[in-house]
């Protein structure tokens, strides 16, 4: 019988657990065995206690778990040869030909290199003496599926990244709480939200909180932005606006691409309207809390697809990555859309963004 692994890595996400879950009973349903890695890519490198059986029960109550219950470590030592072939090792030791990793485009990235350079491991092995003839054609090629994972919806070809919903529920739950006392105080409150290169969050959350004004990566502001800002913030005032909720994507930049900080926001209110300005950066409670019924739906059905395309795999099978489509879950070729992310992320850092949005 097939016999795989799942791992979370890098950051982490809420829904990872559902995610998991779901890779775990649908490999014991049809009849795999399955393994969890702890710690990322660190537990496949020190095997041992880090990679332990999954049973049916050991996911029990998981679902509604924020985080991701087997852990998640960043691990240089993935990023070298021979920690890759100590995982390879680790594998073979137990039987592992197949691997399902949640993560984000790092951890994604990670798991092609390692993906495409095992058969040189299993070569190597067999060369040392240290696996027998029989074992490296068993193990001559290792199955992936990635999962994406990830708060900011940052990765090309899915529809959605397991966690995007949830951190979007966490942040429209803070900006309705600061509402009320903006609103009582007439206060100005600048919300820092995560995303980096990818402006999601911060769209998202503008558009459901009817925020006054926005910063994001991918719309660099012109220089005279903060008189545009101010115009802004003086004309809602003066139509009988009580409060200003002003939305800041971490990743914020102008033209030039100097970075606009919530802090150099906030300093141009107080300078030249004296408005009582407050800055909220909302930081990890975006990643935290139980992930929404969609974040759970989500993982769920990634997790039962990623089995699926394990035991369907075929020696010449490339990796897959599992997307969601026009609410449809499918596979896409890994190495393609990991190529195309970091094409994005390229692009926005040139400001070129008919490329990026091409
Ligand atoms: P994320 O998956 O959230 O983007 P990181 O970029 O920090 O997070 O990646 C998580 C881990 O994945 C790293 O600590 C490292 O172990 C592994 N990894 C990332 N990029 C590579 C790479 N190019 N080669 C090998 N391993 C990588």
């Amino acid at each position: 019988s097939v016999t795989l692994a799942v791992l979370t890595s890098g950051g982490d996400s809420q829904g990872m657990n559902a995610a998991v879950r779901s890779v775990v009973r649908v490999s014991i349903q049809l009849g795999a065995n399955v393994y969890f890695v702890k710690e990322g890519y660190y537990g496949l490198i020190e095997g041992n206690d880090y990679i332990t059986k999954a049973n049916w029960y050991d996911v029990s109550f998981t679902l509604n778990l924020g985080g991701t219950i087997i852990g998640t470590k960043r691990c240089m030592e993935f990023m070298t040869k021979e920690g890759r072939m100590k995982a390879t090792k680790n594998m073979i030791s137990l039987g592992i030909g197949n691997l399902v990793v949640i993560g984000g485009d790092g951890s994604l990235s990670g798991a092609n290199i390692f993906r495409e350079e095992w058969p040189s491991y299993i070569d190597e092995l067999l060369r040392k003496g240290e696996i027998d003839e029989e074992t490296s054609k068993k193990f001559d090629h290792l199955n992936l599926v990635g999962i994406v994972g990830s708060i900011d919806n940052d990765f090309s070809g899915t529809d959605m990244t397991i966690g995007a919903d949830t951190a979007l529920h966490r942040i429209l739950e803070a900006i309705d709480s600061i509402v009320s006392t903006a609103f009582s105080h007439q206060r100005t409150f600048i919300m820092e939200v995560m995303g980096r290169n990818c402006g999601y969050l911060a769209v998202k959350s503008a558009l459901m909180c009817e925020a006054d004004y926005l910063f994001i990566r991918e719309w660099p502001q012109k220089l005279d932005w903060p008189d545009k800002l101010c115009e802004h913030v003086q004309r809602a005032r003066k139509y009988g606006k009580r409060l200003n909720i002003i939305i800041v994507s971490e990743g914020a930049v102008d033209l030039n691409g100097t970075a606009i900080t919530s802090e150099m926001v906030k300093n141009v209110l107080v300078d030249r309207l004296q408005q009582d300005a407050r800055v909220t950066v909302l930081g990890h409670v975006q990643r935290g809390g139980s992930p929404s019924a969609f974040d759970r739906i989500l993982a769920s059905r990634m997790g039962a697809h990623a089995v699926l395309c394990l035991l369907e795999a075929t020696k010449t099978s490339e990796p897959k990555v599992v997307c969601l489509n026009a609410n449809t879950i499918e596979h896409q070729s890994l190495m393609k859309c990991v190529k195309s992310t970091f094409e994005i992320a390229n692009a926005i850092e040139q400001k070129d963004f008919d490329k990026a949005l091409k």
